[in-house]
């Protein structure tokens, strides 16, 4: 049996105007993520966009998982298709919903009819599959109000579709369609999650890595591209940044106080990560931070930190609990590579005692005590780029 997918757009909807201009990035989107399964062909007809194959053999299940991810995507339903009769539409459609009629006791048919050559009325059709329905599956009964399930049976100009239940869609706006911007990614819960939301928001994600090796293993730089490489199953691929880090976190222990070490390391890292940005043309910054989570993301070492930047700095989970972070990694699936217990470069030369009141003044004084410049050159010089896709 054929089958299509038909996608219902999600907040595109609101955009009046703009709508146009968000469909066509999400069905660029849609065609880029379902490349790999083969050709299909998209149409847009309203709020619904429908994805036919081209070929035979296309892994639907494959497919309705990708699209799953897709953000700016409210619901989807698979779709069978097939030809304009009754008879046939009748066959196919008791045996295509196999899957779904037995698990249900309620139900309606709703028919759109586009093509109104066609020589049953909307009414007739619902009766006549209905009826076919209900021979099939004795157990139904027909409930026009608050059906469990609504069979929606479509005769267009070129084909008949008939489909039951929809899916829930990942939400959210396309990606690129707001922007792009560069995520500070580390090996932790938090970060990976952060860059999730933000994708979401509809931002074209790059995510910038700071790695001190020999602190730092290759497996805790791995476990970070992995982190992405999940992430991008939902934002797209992502341009990954990595930044040899070593010299500077040396030259930070030689020559800054102790108890300023992370938030000067803190401000280094946006610094970098900020003119990285400005060379990719992208917009903010965003990172995983949490207000109060540890010491150097209190009010005012998010203030110290922040003063570095002049770009935008997003951080999506600022008013949230552990514990509600934990759950959308679980979900999006990152959880379990984050807990794996490699050293990140923060936890390299932590603080026996760090400042959680910190005055911008003595940091940056402390900072410009020694001239990180040439080493900041230099660790710019030294990033290395890769995409990273699912
Ligand atoms: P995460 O779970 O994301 O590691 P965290 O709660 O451990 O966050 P910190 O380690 O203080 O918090 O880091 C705060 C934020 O700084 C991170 O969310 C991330 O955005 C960024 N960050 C930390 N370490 C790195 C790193 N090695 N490379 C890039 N960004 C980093
Ligand atoms: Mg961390």
């Amino acid at each position: 049996m054929r089958e299509a997918i038909l996608i219902k757009t999600g907040e595109i909807a609101l955009k009046g105007l703009n709508r146009h201009t968000f469909e066509q990035i999400l069905v660029k989107n849609i065609r880029f993520r379902l490349k790999k399964f083969g050709k299909v062909n998209i149409t847009k007809s309203q709020s619904t966009i429908r994805v036919e194959p081209k070929e035979e053999n296309m892994d639907f299940d494959e497919m309705a998982q990708a699209i799953s991810k897709i953000f700016g995507i409210s619901a989807f339903s698979r779709t069978l298709v097939t030809k304009k009769n009754l008879d046939v539409i009748k066959q196919e459609a008791v045996e295509y919903l196999k899957d779904q009629l037995p698990y249900v006791q309620t139900f309606k048919v709703e028919a759109k009819r586009s093509d109104k050559q066609f020589p049953y009325t909307s009414p007739q059709l619902q009766q006549e599959l209905g009826g076919a329905l209900l021979e099939a599956y004795p157990h139904l009964k027909v409930d026009v109000h608050h059906p469990q399930l609504t069979v929606t049976v479509e005769i267009r100009d070129e084909h008949a579709y008939v489909h039951g239940a929809q899916t829930p869609g990942a939400g959210g706006m396309p990606v690129s369609s707001s922007g792009k911007a560069m995520v500070l990614i580390s090996g932790g819960i938090d970060s990976p999650v952060a860059a999730y939301m933000m994708a979401k928001r509809g931002l074209l994600l790059h995510a910038i890595h700071f790695q001190s090796p020999p602190y730092t293993s290759d497996r805790a730089l791995e476990k970070v591209e992995t982190l992405c490489k999940i992430v991008s199953q939902y934002s797209g691929r992502i341009q990954f940044h990595c930044v040899p880090f070593t010299e500077i976190q040396e030259a930070i222990r030689e020559h800054c106080p102790e108890e300023l070490f992370t938030l000067i390391m803190r401000r280094l890292m946006m610094e970098i990560a900020q003119r990285e940005s400005e060379k990719y043309e992208l917009q903010a910054l965003i990172t995983g931070e949490s207000l109060g989570q540890v010491a150097s993301q209190t009010i005012g070492a998010l203030g110290v930190t922040d003063a570095v930047a002049h770009m935008p700095v997003f951080r999506p989970l600022i008013g949230m609990d552990k514990e509600e972070i934990i759950q959308i990694s679980r979900q999006i699936g990152t959880f379990e590579t984050s807990i794996l217990p490699y050293e990140d470069c923060c936890t390299v030369f932590t603080p026996r005692h760090p400042k959680t009141k910190p005055n911008l003044k003595v940091v940056e004084e402390a900072q410009n005590a020694f001239d990180f410049e040439p080493l900041i050159q230099r660790a710019m010089d030294g990033i290395t780029l890769t995409m990273l896709h699912p």
